[in-house]
């Protein structure tokens, strides 16, 4: 079933794919186009969230490296 929209400024029936109406041009926005124009910043925030997130996790990675080496080489002296 094929649904059907009507234009918002001269209330004729519009199919739901076209985002403007044919007929007098007034814009529609579908909810659909919408959520679409606000998950897309908000994909690319959560994207940045999570590059942010893996840099992080790979400087706290190399931290622990570097502490760890210092650790060894405190054991390696502490035993000699
Ligand atoms: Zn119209």
């Amino acid at each position: 079933m094929r649904e059907l929209t009507t234009c918002r400024s001269c209330h004729r029936f519009v199919a739901p794919d076209f985002s403007y109406c044919p007929y007098c041009g007034a814009g529609r926005v579908r909810s659909y186009e919408f959520r679409r124009l606000l998950d897309t910043p908000f994909d690319r925030m959560e994207h940045s969230v999570q590059e942010y997130s893996m840099l992080r996790l790979e400087r706290i990675e190399r931290q622990l490296d570097l502490l760890e080496g210092d650790l060894e080489h405190l054991l390696e002296r502490n035993s000699l």
